[in-house]
């Protein structure tokens, strides 16, 4: 089975990581822009992370046989640094429009403090104005009522809910989200509540439309095999196959495809892993073999 992870942070991943995923059937990924753990100091570093999200970490990706798309946003919690703020919405529409990049995020509320409010529905604006998809990132304190205000906003400014992902729900805030039209994200990180039999049952009780699976692993405790580790528990108990390839592949795909930046051939007809390639002079290798890989084609001719 091939799985799609829509939401996982590469930049704090390792190659380790790039070749467990391939191996586990994990085609493609989308990383939202975030922040770094610790706030940025100024708008050059975010500035070099867009770059990095469209540039060095989609070849990565690419060395180890996984497409990488993006999301490119001003996430909530630096939204709180109205200065730092201001000169990255003028950055937005130069890396919202690059090659790979699906939506407009992760945005939202953190604290749903009034520079989050401002900074959500600007972003919103140009999402429109740019006629882009929106992946929203929901607090993780006061989560329902976060939830409910995020949807509300978009509709506010003239989003239609198929053009928004709502990420990080879990059992309290599925049905609202789903009800209103909206896709519906879960994030299955390791040991916590929206663990992966939590959402075997969420699955079991609302059914595969519009629910999208994914591991949000960073550099926190969090698990890049989420989203193929729920896949296996899923059928294991019992929910058919078709169900199971709806939430960990066809669903991210159709949500996302919207974009036009993502489609299934991409992965489909993938150019060989050629490792040998550079990035700007710099190689994922130190030392080691290339992995170079025969086109199909080729390699019928020499046998
Ligand atoms: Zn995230």
């Amino acid at each position: 089975m091939m799985f799609i992870d829509p939401h996982i942070h590469m930049s704090s991943r390792t190659t380790d990581d790039y070749q467990m995923m391939r191996q586990a059937g994990i085609v493609a990924v989308i990383e939202p822009a975030f922040w770094f753990g610790q706030p940025r100091t100024s708008v050059g570093s975010y500035q070099d992370y867009f770059s990095s999200l469209v540039g060095w970490e989609r070849f990565r990706a690419a060395q180890f046989g996984i497409k990488h798309y993006c999301t490119i946003g001003l996430n909530s919690k630096e939204a709180n640094n109205e200065p730092l703020a201001e000169q990255v919405m003028e950055l937005l529409p130069l890396y919202a429009c690059k090659e790979g990049v699906v939506a407009i995020g992760e945005i939202g509320y953190d604290d749903m403090t009034p520079a989050e409010d401002k900074y959500f529905r600007l972003q919103l604006e140009l999402a429109k104005e740019l006629d882009m998809l929106v992946m929203i990132h929901t607090p993780h304190r006061d989560k329902k009522a976060g939830t409910s205000r995020s949807m509300d906003v978009c509709l506010e400014h003239g989003l239609k809910p198929s053009q928004v992902i709502v990420d990080h729900n879990n059992e309290e805030t599925v049905q609202e989200v789903l009800e209103r039209g909206f896709w519906a994200a879960f994030t299955i990180y390791p040991n916590t509540k929206m663990g992966n039999a939590r959402m075997v049952e969420i699955v079991r009780q609302y059914g595969c439309d519009r629910i999208i699976v994914d591991s949000s692993a960073d550099w926190g405790v969090s698990d890049p095999l989420a989203v193929p580790k729920t896949a296996r528990l899923m059928l294991d108990r019992g929910i058919p196959e078709a169900d199971v390839r709806a939430v960990c592949y066809e669903n991210a795909l159709l949500a996302y495809s919207q974009s036009g930046q993502m489609k299934e051939s991409d992965w489909l007809n993938p150019s060989p892993i050629d490792q040998r390639q550079l990035f700007n002079g710099n190689s994922v290798l130190r030392g080691q073999k290339p992995v170079v890989e025969t086109p199909a084609r080729e390699y019928a001719l020499i046998e």
